[in-house]
């Protein structure tokens, strides 16, 4: 069912710098569509110095919300009426709806990251975990993991010191969370039950990329989760489950923080049917080497 675009269409969009290659618009639009709703979901474009303005718009212009990615998920902060208790937590906002003229911000990235690790929460429970990378993602993954499922600890693993030892001085009122240089993590590795990666490396068009090419770190039965969504199957997951490690990959945070904000913004359940099958033929020309 498609609803046609008149006087009464509401708007919703995503608001970073690029957003050309987001696959959102795809995801929502898709969405709206197969359950007729009378709104549109655009990509919004605005450079750093800008985003004060673009807000200002979005509340002129009556937006039912929007999505934020980088590089505004920290800025947009102190541009909102309320946050949410985990977009405080987190430090960042991927979702702004907006509620009787008022914009409020939630972390939807916390709720999709945990949403496919929730049938293994007693096994995760009290165990040792780490996370590769200390960005945005990684923010979201040690907030979630520390709130969800107590870890005994949890370290970052980063290229650089500072910003893993920020982000595990911004968690500790919340667990025991460490830190360890990226090349020297083995050891952690090894004895963690779930590995996070929240760094891009292994995203196409870099899929020969991985952040860890020590193979011999993975065992069977460890859980190694991949952030990446494309490709489907990263070389991290390929490497790790020869190792016999069970692997996840980044499609369910996405679809997962997706329905969230949708929910949140219409009210309604995001048709995932739909939306898998669209999203299945934009990722499928990755494989083909089409340009995305
Ligand atoms: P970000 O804020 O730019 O952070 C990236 C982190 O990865 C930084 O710590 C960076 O280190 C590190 N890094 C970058 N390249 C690396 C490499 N080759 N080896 C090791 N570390 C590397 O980005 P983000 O927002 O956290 O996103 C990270 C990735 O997560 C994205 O690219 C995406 O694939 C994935 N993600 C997926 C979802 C989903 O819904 N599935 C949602 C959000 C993000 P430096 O600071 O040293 O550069």
């Amino acid at each position: 069912m498609s609803a046609v675009i008149d006087a009464s269409t509401r708007l919703i969009g995503i608001l970073g710098y690029p957003v050309r290659h987001s696959l959102s618009p795809l995801i929502h639009n898709t969405a709206l569509r197969s359950q007729g709703l009378n709104a549109v979901y655009i990509g919004l474009p605005v450079p750093p110095d800008r985003l004060g303005d673009a807000m200002a718009g979005i509340r002129a212009l009556g937006f039912l919300g929007a999505n934020v990615t980088i590089p505004h998920k920290e800025a947009v902060l102190p541009l909102l009426d309320s946050l949410s208790g985990r977009a405080q937590a987190v430090g960042a906002v991927n979702t702004i709806v907006a509620r009787q003229g008022a914009l409020h911000g939630d972390n939807t990235d916390v709720s999709g990251f945990l949403a496919p690790l929730q049938e293994h929460g007693s096994w995760l429970r009290g165990s040792d975990m780490v996370v590769l990378g200390a960005g945005g993602a990684a923010r979201a993954a040690v907030y979630g993991l520390c709130a969800a499922f107590a870890p005994r600890l949890l370290t970052i693993a980063a290229r650089r010191a500072a910003p893993a030892e920020r982000l595990a001085s911004g968690m500790a009122a919340l667990g025991n969370v460490g830190t360890v240089l990226l090349p020297d993590a083995a050891p952690q590795m090894t004895s963690a039950r779930l590995i996070v990666n929240a760094t891009p490396a292994g995203m196409h068009p870099g899929a020969g990329e991985t952040p860890w090419a020590e193979r011999t770190v993975f065992r069977k039965g460890q859980l190694v989760y991949d952030l990446v969504y494309r490709p489907h199957e990263t070389r991290l997951m390929r490497e790790a489950a020869a190792q016999g490690a069970r692997v996840l990959g980044g499609l369910p945070m996405l679809l997962g923080q997706a329905a969230a904000a949708y929910r949140q913004w219409t009210g309604k359940d995001m048709s995932k049917a739909a939306v898998e099958q669209a999203l299945e033929q934009v990722l499928k020309k990755d494989y083909l080497g089409a340009s995305n």
